[in-house]
């Protein structure tokens, strides 16, 4: 049933909105079409939280959103979905900038699916005269593979997968729209899936780790029917291709509650297996060699910056989570005779090859762990040409970061992380003074 929620009832404080995003709806609605702010931004806004992103829905198709708006890209080729560009920035120069708007989407009829897996042309329909249907494939143990299919308002909340992520806001009446009890749910602060729990994790077992990231996130409870099938379906998350899980374990490192959502991955028995990196940093018989306590305390400074409302960078946290695999292999090839900086150059080469082969696409970030790691022992030699070109890396502050980390597990010498940061603060002069001071 569809219910109408008014301002009253839902409360939502227009301040948190932003003006992109009412500017996005209010141009469909003038071109005849629906358009509802959707997802995590609704749910935010119920919470009185200020939304990270605006994600708008509508019936409009990519081509006719496309034609409203003097710079909008359709990209994705899985999903059509259409970038609204503001500011000066093209896409890629971060979210903010950017309003995604999705055309409303069916939810996936299985035996729809294995129709269309036959037939890998499109489906093509006029359904009432307005949009076509395109097909949509599932493989053996239901996941599904693609999925472009028109549909309506009521369909689209339906594929969604938790009640309190399947809402509609329209900001110019001030009114929300929900399908599935979301509202009870944000208030009873519920985690409930939409439909039949185990069916909706078979289709996609992503949907497995996002149960545990927004419940970490929200400090919300997982709905009994919806936690129940978790652990025996776990295993499905095998299939589903890395640079998927590889996003969302990303994201949830990024919620502010990584330790939290470590702690809940575990009760679910679910922190081996689902990510290698974690598997690393978790493994048991490695318990008693601090890495534990090194990744416990990069989690817990991720979520306190996170708190403050500074950014974290992903590859910091991977660094931390691969530092132990790194320090093994290059303690190994010290052994064998190779000198201080090559081994390390070939142990982070290793354990790339090991742990992250399969996002070796991120070259970015693979590029940037490697800075982190190589100025650990370059921090130890503090000659007068060799503290001046480090202190000038841009990856610097990061580097000196991973330093106090490893300096709080006993790693390192407090001392000379202290060292560094008066170092980077001085004048000159100073620094001269500093220098001449250790050697
Ligand atoms: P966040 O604040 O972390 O971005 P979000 O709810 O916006 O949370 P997204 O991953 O950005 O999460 O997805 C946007 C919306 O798309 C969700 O709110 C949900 O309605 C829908 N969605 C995303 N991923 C899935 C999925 N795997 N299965 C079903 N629905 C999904
Ligand atoms: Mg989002």
């Amino acid at each position: 049933v569809r219910v109408e929620v008014p301002k009253a009832e839902h409360g939502i404080d227009p301040k948190l909105v932003d003006e992109r995003a009412v500017k996005v709806v209010s141009t469909l609605v003038e071109g005849g079409y629906e358009a509802y702010i959707v997802g995590g931004a609704v749910r935010d806004l119920l919470l009185g939280l200020r939304p990270k992103d605006f994600d708008i829905a509508t019936n409009a198709t990519p081509e006719q959103v496309k034609g409203l708006f003097r710079r909008a890209f359709i990209i994705g080729r899985r999903f059509r979905i259409v970038h609204v560009v503001f500011g000066r920035g093209r896409q890629d120069r971060g979210l903010s900038e950017v309003i995604e708007v999705t055309t409303f989407r069916a939810a996936v009829d299985p035996a729809a699916s294995e129709q269309a897996a036959g037939d890998e042309k499109s489906l093509k329909s006029e359904a009432g005269g307005k949009l076509a249907a395109a097909s949509h494939v599932v493989d053996a143990s239901g996941r599904v593979l693609r999925d472009n299919v028109w549909g309506t308002q009521v369909e689209d909340a339906a594929r969604r997968d938790f009640t309190v992520n399947a809402m509609y806001y329209d900001p110019v009446r001030e009114v929300v729209v929900d399908y599935h009890g979301g509202m009870d749910d944000v208030k009873k602060k519920l985690l409930r899936m939409i439909g039949d729990p185990a069916t909706r994790y078979r289709e996609d077992p992503v949907r497995i780790i996002r149960a545990v990231r927004f419940a970490a996130k929200l400090g919300f409870e997982i709905e009994e029917k919806t936690r129940a099938p978790i652990a025996e379906l776990a295993a499905l998350l095998d299939n589903v291709p890395p640079s998927r899980t590889f996003d969302e374990m990303i994201k949830l490192l990024q919620t502010g509650h990584a330790l939290a959502s470590i702690v809940e991955l575990k009760k679910l028995g679910l922190h081996r297996g689902v990510f290698p990196v974690l598997d690393v940093a978790f493994d048991e018989s490695q318990r008693h060699d601090g890495r534990e306590q090194f990744v416990q305390l990069a989690l817990a400074d991720t979520d306190r910056r996170i708190a403050e409302g500074k950014p974290v960078a992903p590859s910091f946290m991977l660094a931390c989570m691969l530092w132990h695999d790194v320090q093994a292999a290059w303690v190994a090839l010290q052994a064998k005779g190779e000198p201080t900086f090559p081994a390390l150059q070939q142990a982070i080469d290793s354990v790339f090859e090991a742990r992250i082969g399969d996002i070796s696409g991120r070259g970015k970030l693979a590029v940037d762990m490697r800075e982190v790691w190589m100025m650990q022992p370059r921090f130890e030699r503090r000659t007068p040409a060799s503290t001046h070109s480090l202190v000038e890396q841009p990856r610097f502050r990061a580097g000196l970061d991973f330093l106090r980390l490893r300096s709080r597990c006993g790693e390192a010498d407090p001392d000379l992380a202290a060292w560094w940061e008066t170092f980077s603060l001085a004048d000159s002069d100073e620094r001269e003074r500093m220098v001449d001071a250790v050697r």
